[in-house]
């Protein structure tokens, strides 16, 4: 089955590190929603034979549209597309745009997973990246979406901030599995060109954390995920069982996705295509029903073959027999060595024919596929 992912690109202000494709001025929000319409059904042929069960709302912040955007958006998702009734149907939600009365509008729809974009439960950390909410509001929000009884809850945390200290990543960790969420993604932070971070890196202004310390806080997460019982199944996520984000699972297993907006990408059927970033563009193109892509390339045998070792050691692993049927190639024959080797420094390990990395080879897993695939 595949994924669905829509992109709703506003936010009420930019963070410093985010490359994502977001904009503050929101006097495109209606004619946008109105174009996402229009796209899914101009999809709706092309993806009859298709079957989906995921939905994904990301941005930008797509908890600033009303329950009823959402609605009109999930009448239109139902009414063209074939999705299955026992879809995991995610939305990013920025604390500092909630309150109770919203999350219990988005309970009434069909949404059963809410990822909260917290970054850091300290305010200081809140100030650098620019977020606009404070750690007490990300707290709040959290336990607010579980009265409203959600039960599916990722939060998002950044560690190795400039200034940062493994003390403080650790405090944030605490508050985090204190609130009983299912899942949680820590990702470093990366100074993305093109960001105001990476000016201010430039002009000497601010230092990225050093290498050691940013190793020595990933090494403490995975330890600190497996003592209370998270799954650590890719690189920056961890997950209580059965609660790994199915949606993410598509990128990472190198399954088909539809995605509709500015700057979504697409894999169907072999071609892989990305909708032009400006919403303006976007508009202009959906409404004289001109295509939305910017660029579409086909996944030919040896770029999918390379996508989809290095999505799985990523993730959850290589599955010999997809490796098999789908791209004629016999595990054992070609990495036969390699695999022995990782497996005996306890790097990687095969099991139940799919070959994985361990928590201490996704530590290393740049230089693993640089090496030896
Ligand atoms: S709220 Fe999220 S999408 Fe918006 S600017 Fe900040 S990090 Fe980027």
């Amino acid at each position: 089955m595949a994924g669905i992912y829509l992109h709703i690109p506003y936010c009420n202000t930019k963070c410093i590190y985010c490359d994502f494709y977001s904009i503050t001025n929101h006097s495109t929000k209606v004619d946008m929603i109105d174009c996402l319409i229009k796209e899914i059904e101009s999809k709706a042929i092309e993806l009859k034979d298709k079957k989906f069960d995921t939905i994904f709302f990301g941005g930008g912040t797509p908890s600033l549209l009303l329950p009823s955007d959402l609605n009109k958006l999930f009448n239109v998702l139902y009414s063209n597309l074939n999705i299955s009734s026992d879809s995991e149907i995610s939305i990013e939600a920025n604390p500092g745009t909630m309150n109770r009365k919203k999350l219990e509008s988005f309970k009434e729809l069909p949404i059963n997973r809410i990822s909260f974009g917290v970054q850091s439960f300290n305010n200081a950390d809140l100030k650098f990246l620019t977020r606009i909410h404070s750690g007490r509001q990300a707290i709040d929000s959290i336990k607010e979406a579980q009265d409203a009884g959600f039960n599916n809850i990722n939060l998002d945390l950044i560690f190795a901030l400039p200034g940062q200290s493994l003390k403080g990543w650790e405090k944030n960790l605490e508050t985090a599995v204190k609130l009983n969420t299912q899942h949680v993604s820590a990702y470093s932070l990366i100074f993305e060109e093109g960001t105001p971070l990476i000016k201010l890196y430039k002009l000497g202004k601010v230092r990225p954390a050093d290498e050691e310390k940013e190793r020595k806080m990933y090494d403490f997460t995975m330890a600190f995920f497996e003592e209370y019982g998270f799954n650590h199944y890719e690189i920056s996520n961890y997950a209580k069982p059965g609660y790994e984000c199915r949606h993410n699972l598509k990128y990472w297993m190198h399954k088909e996705y539809i995605s509709f907006g500015p700057s979504a990408a697409s894999y169907i059927n072999d071609y892989r295509w990305v909708n032009v970033r400006d919403v303006n563009e976007y508009i202009k193109r959906i409404k004289s029903g001109t295509m939305a892509y910017d660029f579409i390339e086909y996944i030919d045998y040896d770029k999918s073959i390379d996508e989809y070792i290095m999505l799985g050691l990523r993730s959850t692993g290589i599955d010999i027999n997809i490796l098999r049927e789908r791209y004629k190639i016999d595990f054992f024959s070609k990495y036969k060595s390699a695999a022995e080797l990782l497996i005996k420094n306890n790097l990687a390990e095969l099991k139940a024919d799919t070959f994985y990395l361990t928590s201490k080879g996704y530590a290393v897993c740049d230089e693993i596929l640089a090496t030896y695939f």
